[in-house]
């Protein structure tokens, strides 16, 4: 579903730091894999890596079909919906309803009927339990329902890659339990779900395998549980 083969990243500035060095790892269709590490460790880029927000400076990356290599500039946005994205500040737009934020979503690719629309908009808010909520803007929802809608959002193309970036630094304990019980549904519902989080009690209670980074690079690569048996 994933593969990094000897992946090496560096920032413009500054340019004497690889952020990366050398990744190489597969990652298997319905993994649920914690990427942990310090803040700084590489991470976040690593998920940028999949989506190609961030290219490689050396070394290739294939995700969903695509080849890091091989992409061209029209074929990036279907790579991108194969791949739903949660991050910790929920990036929500402030003047849209839940259910308009999914919906824009739809519309943006394409999708204009109206029922199809309140159809498809439906079935992924009630899979996060957010549909009673629908009509209210960002700002009237909890942190822990917020970060549901942006979860909903990034389930409405049906992606096979879910990437969540620290999807619950801004949520208390229960909450953030809450959230990542979501993310280990859809795992089990067949999902590949790749989370970057500094929490190791999470990725000791949902992860199938965990990826530590230091300094850019892989220190430890475990197999936690097989598909199917997380303990939550
Ligand atoms: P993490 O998600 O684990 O906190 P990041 O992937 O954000 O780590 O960062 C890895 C390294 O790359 C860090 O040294 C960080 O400072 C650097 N970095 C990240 N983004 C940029 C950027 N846009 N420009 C320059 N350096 C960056």
């Amino acid at each position: 579903m994933i593969a990094f083969e000897h992946v090496y990243k560096k920032y413009p500035n500054p340019v004497d730091m690889w952020a990366l060095e050398d990744l190489h790892f597969g990652i298997e269709p319905g993994e649920m894999i914690f990427l942990l590490g310090e803040s700084g460790a590489g991470k976040s880029t690593v998920l940028k890596m999949i989506t190609l927000e961030e290219r490689p400076t050396h070394g290739r990356v294939l995700a969903a079909g695509f080849d890091s290599e091989s992409i061209s500039r029209s074929q990036v946005p279907y790579l991108r919906r194969r791949c739903g994205m949660v991050f910790q500040d929920f990036r929500l737009i402030k003047d849209k309803t839940v259910f308009e934020n999914v919906a824009y979503c739809l519309r943006m690719t394409g999708t204009l009927e109206r029922t199809i629309i309140t159809r498809a908009v439906s079935r992924v808010l009630h899979s996060v339990g957010i549909y009673g909520k629908r009509e209210r803007f960002p700002h009237e929802l909890s942190g822990g329902e917020q970060q549901r809608a942006a979860i909903g959002r990034a389930l409405i193309h049906e992606p096979p890659i879910l990437l969540a970036d620290e999807p619950t630094g801004n949520l208390d304990l229960e909450t953030g339990s809450e959230i990542m019980e979501i993310l280990a549904r859809l795992h089990l519902l067949g999902t590949t779900v790749l989370v970057a989080t500094h929490n190791r009690e999470f990725a000791q209670r949902f992860a199938t395998r965990s990826l530590t980074l230091h300094a850019g690079r892989v220190v430890e690569d475990l197999f936690l549980r097989p598909h199917g048996t997380e303990i939550y």
